[in-house]
């Protein structure tokens, strides 16, 4: 018999369109449930978000805090409120503050293809790509200085700790090793000191995994080759600022940010969330897509690890497939009518 397992689920609906996809996330693992008979499931919600400090003074209470160490895996929906800043006029990112905290150095961003007129690329038939992002130091690291009223001069410090580059080169070429073994690095070594150091460490993981090719591509040059043959590449390594950047221009690739899931995972813990923000452009129209939640959920099912949740990712993944993959189920940011809720409802039908 199949080893029982009982899982404690951290949920961060959040802000914006946040609760909107994170219903439709639950939703979906609801409908799978019933693959993973040896698994229990509790769900519970805590506050966390612009609206948390609304009402709560701190958009990352200690209690909600203490619950995502606690639990098995945290799903985050999105966080952060245009009207909603910090007295210095900073916006509130504690999903930021999260994977500082819970040192979740790896932002794994699958880029998949469903069908091949969700991308304005002109014959690009698919497309399967992974994009890991340093998420704990690089061009984020001093983000939370302070500079003097006055100030004429605010630097913004790009920080590769050899600790960081290597457990991120690593966590990429394990990715490799089970895709089709290729990592590019992605870095600016003509011109950084940082940079030289990161492709530096690349090199000497790279040694670790004889049977992964690799190669080292300039940012900029990166950004032209994601648009004109993206289809060339496995997995992307980088640091935090470029992985950024560029994980918005590869989910353009493949429908927009409602299309891109994401998983940021540490040695302990793991927060899984749509790529994308709140969407205030959207948000209680009832329009946004439910893809990247319902696709994060998956990749959190998939890390749990169990024979089962692993399978009912796969499941998820199928059925995710199987409903984009006929263009008439769009929601209108791939250019169609279908509500969050309809999309939501097509996904889970098909578990
Ligand atoms: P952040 O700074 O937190 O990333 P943002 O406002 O810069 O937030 P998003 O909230 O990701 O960026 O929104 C960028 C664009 O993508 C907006 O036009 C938004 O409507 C669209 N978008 C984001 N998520 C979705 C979604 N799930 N479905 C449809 N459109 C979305």
């Amino acid at each position: 018999m199949m080893k029982q397992r009982e899982f404690q689920i951290v949920v961060l609906p959040g802000d914006g369109i946040g609760p909107e996809v994170m219903t439709e996330g639950g939703k979906v693992l609801d409908a799978a449930r019933a693959l993973m008979p040896s698994c229990r499931f509790t769900l519970t919600e805590y506050p966390a978000g612009a609206g948390a400090y609304v009402t709560h003074g701190d958009p990352l209470p200690d209690t909600t805090f203490s619950a995502c160490e606690r639990a098995d895996a945290i799903l985050l929906g999105a966080m952060g409120l245009p009207g909603v800043r910090w007295p210095d006029g900073r916006e509130m990112t504690p999903q930021i503050d999260l994977r500082e905290r819970l040192d979740l150095y790896a932002g794994i961003r699958p880029i998949l293809l469903f069908h091949p007129s969700h991308t304005p690329l002109k014959n690009l038939e698919a497309l399967d790509m992974l994009l890991v992002r340093e998420n704990c130091e690089g061009l984020f690291w001093s983000r939370k200085n302070v500079p003097a009223v006055g100030a004429k001069l605010v630097d913004d410090v790009l920080h590769v700790s050899r600790r960081g580059a290597e457990r991120v080169c690593r966590a990429a070429f394990r990715e490799a090793q089970r895709r089709r073994n290729h990592v590019t690095l992605v870095d600016k070594a003509n011109v950084l000191p940082s940079m030289v150091f990161l492709r530096q460490i690349f090199d000497e993981v790279a040694l670790e995994f004889p049977e992964v090719k690799t190669d080292r591509v300039y940012v900029d040059a990166m950004a032209l080759y994601l648009v004109q043959k993206p289809e060339r590449f496995d997995v992307l390594v980088t640091e935090n600022m470029f992985g950024d950047i560029l994980s918005d221009l590869a989910a353009g690739l493949i429908g927009g940010m409602g299309m891109a899931p994401s998983a940021d995972i540490g040695d302990k813990h793991a927060v899984f969330q749509p790529s994308h923000g709140t969407a205030p452009d959207i948000a209680g129209k009832g329009i946004a897509n439910p893809t990247a939640m319902i696709l994060s959920v998956a990749l959190m099912l998939e890390w749990l690890g169990h024979a089962e949740t692993v399978a009912a990712a796969e499941e998820i993944r199928r059925a995710v497939s199987t409903v984009l993959g006929d263009p008439v189920n769009r929601t209108a940011d791939l250019g169609g009518t279908l509500s969050t809720t309809a999309l939501g409802d097509a996904i889970a039908a098909r578990i």
